[in-house]
């Protein structure tokens, strides 16, 4: 007997449908599975065996084929043992047929309880494209996939409930995404951070603008603490980056882990990380934390300390907001649109210029340092800051006060400052101020003419570049709708200039 039921296979991040054909015929004992599949699909036929079995069916050897089609796409993982196992009870006449086309994507244990898998969200929306709307899952996969629409999806324990199996008799479980929290709880807060008053407007300002941001200091001035302060600061995900960004979530792990799916991505990685584990790869392509990142926050502490290679391979991804992992077969493109923010020493002993203790670095040392990074990378940074050891004074009281914005505070001004970028270039884009290319700058600045004025004489004092020209002038820009000023003022550019500041 033959049978054929449907599941689905990832590609990069995309879900492609898989046909799963099962043959039965009397003969000698004999389980082939072909398509292309790697070593865990070919251990399916044991886990399928004894699950089927356990679920109080009946696997009688005989000759079974199982072909995995399209043929010509590698087939990885525990994905189709459900599909696999439903096919079969199928063919042997143990189950009816669906009417419909059903797709089944599971992992089964001997014991016949149906185990979740990586990438289902993707899965499932590839599914949903070439027309399958309805879905048997793992149980355990089910608050990830509520935010797909317009799936009927059929969440299970146990291959058993496939025995009794009709689209009817198994409950649909309906989208409720609204169920989910939008919240999340951050742990570090502004509030929490004493003074550091510059380093904290640069926050605001990446966070308003979208701005890459560097901070360097000596350790111990409170670097990290600021950068993990970011995401309380950030908009929540919209719908769509929410399902884009579970998907990516659930591509590299079985489910999603964030406590809020609505909190943008915050990845740090540690600077001995490989350049495919930071960017993407392996013999099966995955995302790397660039694109774990995406939508968020890639934060690189003591970032000189990177590899050279596994920096430069940021540059892909920093200029065209997407990585392509190229193989022989084929190649896949992984989304990684993230906001970079990166802290360092100023040199190898942590204490160059830092008026706190001697620096024993020797001058080529100090500047080697920083040549670790190199020119192209560095150029994607707007914001440079300077985090100095809090002084006394700041962490008295009364001047904490004075300065001292909470997250919730700062995060009003981001939502207000972004909706301003966002009206004045029209709905059909939303890019913030710091995507802006250059000539488009030219303009929506609106520089007044006293900034225009001061613009000039900056530069035939300190004689930049066009790039640090136009850093400055999107740095402005963000401060401006951050004061909501329609035009930008001298007095913005002046601000803008303090963020620029020389790294040794
Ligand atoms: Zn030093």
């Amino acid at each position: 007997m033959y049978a054929k039921v449907f599941s689905a296979c990832l590609l990069g991040m995309q879900g492609v449908p898989v046909e799963v054909e099962v043959d039965y015929r009397s003969g000698l004992s004999h389980f082939a599975i072909v398509g292309l599949g790697d070593k865990a699909v070919q251990e399916s036929r044991e886990r399928v065996m004894s699950a089927i079995r356990n679920a109080g069916a009946q696997f009688v050897p005989q000759r079974v084929i199982v072909n995995l089609a399209p043929a010509n796409i590698p087939k990885t993982g525990p994905v189709y043992d459900l599909a696999i196992a439903v096919g079969f009870l199928i063919a042997t006449e143990q189950v009816t047929i669906p009417t419909r086309k059903v797709a089944f994507v599971g992992e089964l244990n001997l014991e016949g309880k149906v185990l979740p898998v990586k990438g289902i969200l993707p899965l499932i929306t590839g599914l949903l494209e070439s027309g399958i709307t309805d879905v048997v899952v793992p149980a355990q996969c089910t608050q990830e996939l509520t935010l797909i629409k317009g799936v009927n999806l059929y969440p299970i324990d146990h291959l058993q409930e496939v025995l009794s199996f009709s689209v009817e008799s198994l409950g649909a479980l309906l989208s409720s995404s609204d169920k989910m929290s939008t919240q999340a709880a951050h742990t570090t807060k502004f509030e929490d951070i004493r003074g550091q008053v510059l380093a904290k407007q640069a926050m605001l300002i990446a966070a308003a603008g979208g701005h890459h941001l560097l901070l360097s200091g000596i350790p111990g001035a409170g670097k990290t603490m600021l950068a993990k302060a970011l995401p309380s600061i950030l908009p929540s995900l919209s719908e769509d980056a929410v399902l884009e960004v579970a998907a990516i979530e659930s591509v590299s792990a079985k489910s999603v882990s964030r406590e809020s799916l609505y909190s943008p991505p915050f990845r740090s990685p540690h600077h001995s990380i490989s350049v495919s584990a930071l960017v993407g790869g392996g013999t099966v392509p995955q995302p790397g934390e660039v694109t774990l990142a995406h939508r968020g926050v890639l934060f690189l502490d003591e970032f000189p300390e990177f590899s050279r290679q596994a920096l430069d391979s940021l540059r892909q991804p920093l200029e065209d907001k997407e990585i392509v992992v190229s193989r022989a077969t084929h190649s896949v493109k992984f989304p990684a649109d993230f906001q970079l923010v990166a802290a360092m020493n100023p040199c190898k002993c942590g204490y160059y210029n830092s008026g706190v203790k001697p620096c024993s670095c020797s001058a080529k040392e100090v500047r080697s340092y920083r040549e670790k990074v190199s020119g192209p990378i560095w150029d994607r940074i707007d914001l440079r800051v300077i985090v100095s050891k809090v002084a006394w004074e700041e962490l008295t009281p009364s001047k904490q006060e004075l300065t001292d914005l909470t997250s919730a505070q700062m995060a009003a001004q981001v939502i207000q400052a972004r909706s301003r970028q966002l009206s004045r270039r029209g709905s059909s884009t939303n890019t913030l101020n710091s995507q802006i290319h250059s000539k488009e700058l030219l303009q929506v600045i609106q520089l007044t003419p006293a900034a225009a004025k001061v613009m000039q004489a900056a530069h035939e004092r300190l004689n930049f570049g066009g790039r640090t020209y136009f850093k400055l002038l999107r740095i402005a820009r963000t401060i401006a709708d951050l004061t909501d000023s329609e035009k930008v003022h001298d007095v913005h550019i002046m601000q803008a200039m303090q963020f620029r500041a020389e790294i040794n």
